[in-house]
């Protein structure tokens, strides 16, 4: 018999397999709970639950699990996590310290199909999405480190690491779910963003669906022949297009749009370039973050001198929108943003 990872039943499908099988529904509760809430990696650590049920359930069940299969530490305390999954293709993930907070940056899918020029992920094709467990399970690792280097539990969540979680919406969608729920890690969703390039038919799926985290867009340029030519996804979707999606999610969840912005040496670095992320800015409530940029290997783009960053964050200021600057983190171990690529164990593509 071919054995089910257990991880994949709900807790009322959990309920409906004990009562099939002529037990009490409430161990699905109790199991439900083992796996979650105190991520038991195998039936016997399941103390409350009678050894004959525990022997019953390893006849139909697996537990699949992540492995952290190789960590690194950066000299400025980032973590990076290889992580194994079950069938042996490795993600990573990081866990970003800072003063304020402790953020953990996880992956949706092994590889990324979206091709954007400058990122390192995109030279892994897509091998495929990652089910909602490996997600969650990258949170609970990167909790655990956080715990244990920093001494508190992790403050805040990206989905900014390997894949876009729009093209794996229903598994992203379950494990935020689980990433929230009190039979969960209990965290409040207004700490996770969800960054993507920006796929406006599911920017506002999940506007009507009512969301409660953030959103945050990989802008780059607000000018369509720019960004069209680091981002495939500008082709088929432009910035008009994606403005109506944003506005339609301002209106549903009344929240504020992060863009997220990297300025590059003769790509974005003009007072043009300048002049139409403040417009594009000004036609729906958001904020900007000016990230540093990481040269990956190979790689044809370099981060524009400081002066023309000052001059983003003089204009966006004038113009009364709120910038941000985000340092590089992790930068000596690949961990930074654009660099994550498996660069720690070389996978079969
Ligand atoms: S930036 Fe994000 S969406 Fe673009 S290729 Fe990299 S991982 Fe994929």
């Amino acid at each position: 018999m071919d054995k089910k990872d257990i991880r994949s039943y709900s807790k009322d499908e959990l309920r409906a397999f004990f009562i099939e099988k002529g037990q009490e529904a409430f161990r699905g509760n109790q199991i439900y709970e083992w796996l979650w809430k105190k991520g038991a990696h195998t039936f016997d650590e399941m103390t409350n639950i009678s050894l004959e049920t525990r022997a019953f359930l390893d006849e139909y069940f697996t537990i699949n699990h992540i492995a952290v299969d190789n960590m690194q530490r950066s000299s400025d305390g980032t973590v990076k996590n290889a992580v194994i999954l079950f069938d042996g293709l490795i993600v990573e993930s990081v866990l970003i310290p800072t003063d304020s907070r402790t953020t953990a940056c996880v992956s949706s899918q092994v590889g990324c199909a979206m091709g954007c020029t400058f990122c390192a992920t995109a030279r892994i094709k897509k091998q495929r999405n990652l089910n909602p467990d490996e997600i969650y399970d990258q949170v609970v690792a990167i909790n655990r480190e956080s715990e244990l280097y920093y001494g508190h539990k992790l403050s805040n969540i990206v989905f900014m690491g390997m894949g876009e979680p729009l093209l794996n919406y229903d598994n992203v969608m379950e494990a935020i779910d689980k990433i929230t729920s009190d039979e969960g890690l209990g965290m409040s969703p207004r700490r996770i963003t969800l960054s993507t390039v920006g796929i406006p038919k599911m920017i506002k799926r999940m506007a009507d669906e009512q969301v409660k985290f953030n959103l945050a867009i990989s802008l780059h340029s607000a000018i369509d022949e720019v960004r069209s030519s680091m981002m495939p996804i500008n082709e088929s979707s432009n910035l008009d297009e994606l403005m109506e999606s944003l506005q339609y999610w301002h209106e549903k969840t009344e929240n504020r749009i992060t863009f997220e912005y990297i300025v590059w040496k003769d790509i974005n670095d003009s007072q043009k370039a300048i002049n139409a992320l403040v417009a594009y800015c000004k036609r729906v409530p958001a904020k900007v973050n000016l990230i540093e940029y990481n040269p990956i290997e190979g790689g044809e783009f370099q981060q524009a001198p400081t002066a023309i960053t000052d001059k983003y964050i003089t204009e966006l200021e004038r113009n009364h929108i709120i910038v941000n600057v985000r340092r590089s983190r992790g930068k000596d171990i690949d961990a930074a943003c654009g660099q994550l690529a498996n660069k720690t164990k070389i996978i079969e593509l």
